[in-house]
């Protein structure tokens, strides 16, 4: 399941060069080429999956349980201090690639990056209808 004009498809078949740390039948997992940090990386399904709504729930799982192996590798080899997970769909939330993958960024003290949002302010009473409208 590829898609022609994919870049992604293109990188997990080897059809365009990346730096891979991870590889195995299901995924490719990549250096990204504009990071947020050292070691930010990219784990990518083979598959062409557009984005978490389209991704089978078992390759969400599985992707997850390799973002905790890596990660661990990241933050000890690399001897970062945290580390974000993040994994934007479509384009309002920062997708800009439309084939599912999963960011693992490394976090450094004193990095200066802002990964982490803004909060807002919220009463009782809409937390509680928005609480109905999601499970209601
Ligand atoms: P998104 O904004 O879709 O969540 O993330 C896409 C990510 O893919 C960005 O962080 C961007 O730097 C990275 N990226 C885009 N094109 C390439 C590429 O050709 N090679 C690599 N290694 N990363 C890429
Ligand atoms: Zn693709």
């Amino acid at each position: 399941m590829k898609k022609d004009d994919c870049i992604f498809c293109k990188i997990a078949a080897g059809e365009i060069p990346s730096q891979c740390i991870y590889e195995d039948g299901l995924f490719k997992v990549i250096l990204d080429l504009g990071p947020a940090t050292k070691g930010h990386s990219l784990i990518i399904p083979k598959d062409h999956y557009e984005d978490l709504f389209e991704i089978p729930e078992e390759t969400a799982a599985q992707a997850m349980v390799l973002a905790k192996r890596l990660s661990a590798r990241l933050m000890e080899k690399l001897h970062a201090d945290g580390l974000n997970l993040v994994q934007n769909n479509k384009e309002t939330a920062g997708q800009t690639v439309k084939h599912f993958h999963l960011h693992m960024i490394p976090r450094y003290k004193d990095d200066m990056q802002n990964i982490l949002w803004k909060p807002g302010e919220v009463t009782q009473d809409e937390l509680a209808l928005i609480k109905e409208t999601i499970t209601g």
